[in-house]
């Protein structure tokens, strides 16, 4: 097996590590070793530097401001940025320029991808995801946010609930049910809408870490021209599937980096608590590093099936099943670590950037409660369940038998 990189990879490595050094500060720690709000700027003010040096959508064609390359570079690039601790981009950077952006660039027309993803890049648009109803979460199939078509308009009314950092978005994107007499995974249709369009509201929903990340958005007698559908109407399943691809895979070979510093944070605890020649200490810590390491590998074998088949396929399901597991095991462990210490909140609130906590930032339990064990609880419910991630293992790799519907 070759696990080395091509030579353009490689001369790719050396032309980030240039940009790197050449703009980052000379004492530079990482962004946990800032304060909170001067974190929260410069991780703003970060991005445009990657935006203005085309280090953001780098896979997209150079046409739309990207830069051509292969998801090689974009793993070169992610393990970059990681080693150095900084940011690959804002938070909500994820549901735009990895999620729509992406998808765009696969399902969109000549006149989408011109008009929206240079705007994507440069930070003028930012897309939220409306995906989930009250009554359509991990059976996606059945969203009832009803778009009628009048003239060259389609009309939706409806709502959408879970909208990470909706409160953040300029524009949603969102699957309607455009035909209701077809089977439910017909009759869906992607479309994209900007927040500022009459009839459109959304409500921020408070969460248990008391921060407002959640939104509800509701849906009266909306009006989007025609040209805002992504792919054929009534086929939007198909497009909705290919972004949860990426929003469960993309970032498979660049994940394990993360997980590697984080668990070294607990290693650390782990000794700060006196506890690191504990033999079942050591034992579960053994467990997590086994679990980094495979995960290391998993990602190689997933961009390996990326670059060969050029898009992710039901793999993307492997990894987040694995990774979103795993994560919940180390929280518990850095939990026990603490010890009545994660019953009191104490340091700064962490901004986080990272699936795992930033780099550079002190071992505080507030650290490790709001970061650490809150996102690992979520981190099996969003972009698909545990359990709906088995389902599509089952069903699309080992080919069982697929589950009863009740209108397929
Ligand atoms: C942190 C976070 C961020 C999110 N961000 C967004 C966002 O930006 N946009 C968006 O649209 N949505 C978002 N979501 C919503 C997320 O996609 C849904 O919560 C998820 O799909 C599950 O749907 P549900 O909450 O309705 O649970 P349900 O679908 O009601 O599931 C409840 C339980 O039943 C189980 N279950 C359901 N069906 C089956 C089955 N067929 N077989 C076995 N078990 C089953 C589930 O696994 C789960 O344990 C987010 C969620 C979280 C937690």
């Amino acid at each position: 097996m070759d696990l080395s990189y091509s030579p353009e990879a490689e001369a790719y490595r050396a032309k980030v590590r240039a940009f790197l050094a050449a703009n980052l500060p000379a004492d530079w720690q990482g962004l946990g070793a800032l304060a909170g709000d001067e974190a929260e700027e410069w991780a703003d003010r970060w991005r445009d530097v990657m935006a203005k040096n085309g280090f953001l959508g780098i896979t997209w064609p150079k046409e739309y401001g990207g830069q051509g390359l292969t998801k090689l570079e974009q793993v070169v690039l992610g393990e970059e940025l990681a080693r150095a601790r900084v940011p690959q981009y804002r938070a909500v950077d994820t549901t735009n320029i990895k999620m729509l952006g992406n998808t765009l660039v696969k399902w969109g027309t000549e006149e989408q991808k011109q008009k929206y993803l240079p705007r994507i890049l440069s930070g003028e648009d930012t897309w939220v995801q409306g995906y989930s109803e009250p009554e359509a979460g991990s059976d996606l199939a059945s969203v009832h946010l009803k778009a009628e078509l009048d003239g060259d308009e389609w009309v939706l009314n409806g709502q959408k609930i879970w909208t990470s950092r909706g409160m953040e978005g300029t524009a949603i994107f969102l699957l309607a049910r455009t035909d209701n007499t077809a089977a439910k995974h017909r009759g869906i249709t992607f479309m994209l809408c900007p927040i500022s369009t009459p009839g459109l509201e959304v409500r921020p929903i408070r969460t248990l870490t008391g921060v407002e990340e959640f939104c509800e958005v509701f849906l009266t007698d909306v009006r989007i021209p025609v040209a805002n559908v992504v792919g054929p109407v009534n086929e939007g399943w198909k497009v909705a599937n290919s972004l949860l691809g990426l929003e469960r895979g993309e970032e498979a070979a660049t994940n394990p980096i993360y997980f590697k510093a984080e668990l070294e944070r607990v290693i650390q605890l782990a000794r700060d608590k006196g506890r690191i020649n504990d033999p079942i200490i050591r034992d579960r810590l053994a467990w997590c590093h086994m679990k980094v390491e495979m995960m290391r590998f998993l990602g190689y074998r997933i961009l390996t099936a990326v670059l060969r088949d050029g898009a992710l396929g039901p793999e993307a399901s492997i990894s987040k099943l694995f990774w979103s597991e795993y994560h919940q095991v180390l929280a518990d462990l850095a939990m026990e670590l603490l010890g009545p210490e994660a019953t009191v909140r104490e340091g700064r609130r962490p901004y986080k950037h990272y699936r795992a906590d930033e780099p550079g930032a002190a071992n505080s339990s507030n650290s490790w409660i709001d970061v650490f064990l809150m996102n690992a609880r979520s981190g099996t419910v969003y972009a698909g369940t545990s359990e709906i991630q088995r389902n599509i293992l089952a069903e699309n790799i080992l080919g069982l038998p697929k589950e009863p519907q009740t209108n397929s």
